[in-house]
């Protein structure tokens, strides 16, 4: 497994650009990358079913442990990246709206103490 983005499996035309995303919108919601990947691999993906999406997410954590580790910050960014897409994929797959999942989980703190910052004992 060398080419890991979502819709791996499949030679795809820019599969060793380590390069920034084209797009410069750098506050893209998650709605939107849901879409965009929905759009651009939601078939392939869905085509090979969530249990292949989980084995390449779960690769991609992998590489990003160990970019975070011994990486260039480049490096971190895409395998970061990976990591991300991959959830999304997932998410794609199993009808799971990211926004309103963090947002119900997340937006108002902690969700075990529900303080910001948390102040569970540690
Ligand atoms: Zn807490």
């Amino acid at each position: 497994m060398t080419d890991s983005s979502p819709g791996a499996g499949v030679q795809t035309t820019n599969s060793s650009d380590t390069s920034t995303a084209s797009g410069s919108d750098t506050s893209m919601t998650l709605a939107a990358l849901q879409d965009v990947i929905e759009r651009t691999y939601g078939l392939r993906d869905r085509s090979r079913g969530v249990s292949t999406s989980v084995a390449w997410l779960c690769e991609e954590v992998g590489e990003l442990a160990q970019a975070i580790r011994k990486g260039t910050p480049a490096q971190q960014r895409h395998e970061f990246a990976d990591v991300v897409a991959w959830v999304v994929s997932l998410a794609n797959q199993m009808d799971v709206d990211l926004a309103e999942a963090v947002n119900g989980r997340y937006a108002a703190g902690c969700p075990r103490c529900g303080t910001i910052p948390c102040s569970c004992p540690m």
